[in-house]
């Protein structure tokens, strides 16, 4: 994982103005940055914007290794780990949870804790969820790139909007959202996306010379407030949830790990309203 700064530039969704509000915002919030005006973004970044915010505190990694990692890491702490298993029902029983797992296993737990990504179980409520569709383009860079963007990742307040980020000598970009479930899962949206997204990111650096390699597509779960869902199943007293973790798995998996083992302790956290179930 290393670190890096983060440029969010202006864009459809939140101009110069807007992004200032967002800039004191966050100050208020005790998160620290710096506004950048146009004049500085063009002299230093080359990019033809109105603003943006530089803030460091963002970090780069492969997430599958990251993820190996992580799971080595809680297997070295005791944790036993079992794929695939799929948990096909689930029910209180006096004390914990009863897990039933395909081919007539089944599981009891003192507690549960349900991260299961973008999709929800049956039993919880979603008037307000929404699944959209998002794609990705990795490419080599062919020539040296702007030296910021080697310690920087990009992203727009834009709709449709790119990030992009530099993984070693492969740029990696991504956006052209669109509001479907189930899109991303069209093989015939990859080459026109692919095209597109190359296009964003030319438009925006124009002399970042790149070839993409690869394209691919995902699911996006969503809540109306961007927050994610961290809550008690319902009718399940010792079973939680955790979804709707939009972009930001990172930030809010360690948000649901902090409420959920206070929850678990019988502890209070003054933060865990704002996560409830509607
Ligand atoms: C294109 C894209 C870019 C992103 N960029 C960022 C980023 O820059 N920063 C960031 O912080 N986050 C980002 N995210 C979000 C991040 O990837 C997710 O929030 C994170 O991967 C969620 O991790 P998770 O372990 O909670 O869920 P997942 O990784 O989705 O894992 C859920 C697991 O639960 C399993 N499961 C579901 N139902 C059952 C069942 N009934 N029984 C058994 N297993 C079940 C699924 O098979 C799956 O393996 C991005 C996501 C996408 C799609």
């Amino acid at each position: 994982m290393k670190p890096r700064r983060s440029l969010y530039l202006a864009g459809d969704a939140m101009d110069a103005r807007e992004l200032a509000r967002e800039f004191r915002a966050r100050q208020r919030a005790g998160l620290h940055g710096e506004l950048v005006d146009r004049d500085r973004l063009q002299r230093h970044f080359g990019i033809d914007r109105d603003g943006a915010i530089l803030s460091r505190g963002s970090a780069s990694a492969n997430p599958v290794q990251l993820t190996a990692g992580l799971l080595r890491r809680v297997q070295q702490c005791g944790a036993r780990i079992y794929a695939s298993a799929n948990v096909q029902h689930v029910s209180a029983s006096r004390g914990g949870v009863w897990l039933e797992v395909e081919n007539d296993r089944a599981v009891l737990a003192n507690h549960v804790v349900f991260c299961t990504g973008y999709e929800l179980l049956h039993d919880i409520p979603k008037p307000s969820h929404e699944i959209i569709s998002t794609w990705a383009v990795a490419g080599d860079l062919l020539g040296a790139p702007p030296r910021w963007l080697r310690n920087t990742v990009v992203w727009e307040a834009a709709d449709p909007y790119l990030y992009l980020r530099l993984h070693g000598n492969q740029l990696i970009a991504g956006g052209r959202d669109e509001r479907h479930p189930t899109r991303y899962s069209a093989r015939d949206t990859l080459a026109p996306k692919r095209a597109r997204i190359a296009d964003d990111v030319h438009t925006l650096l124009p002399t970042l010379d790149f070839k993409t390699t690869h394209v691919w597509a995902g699911a996006f779960g969503n809540s109306p407030t961007a927050l994610p869902i961290i809550d008690r199943v319902p009718g399940i007293p010792r079973g939680w949830f955790v979804a709707a973790l939009g972009g930001n798995g990172i930030t809010y998996s360690m948000i649901a790990a902090g409420i959920i083992r206070r929850a678990v302790r019988g502890e209070r956290d003054p933060n865990a309203r704002l996560f409830r179930l509607q």
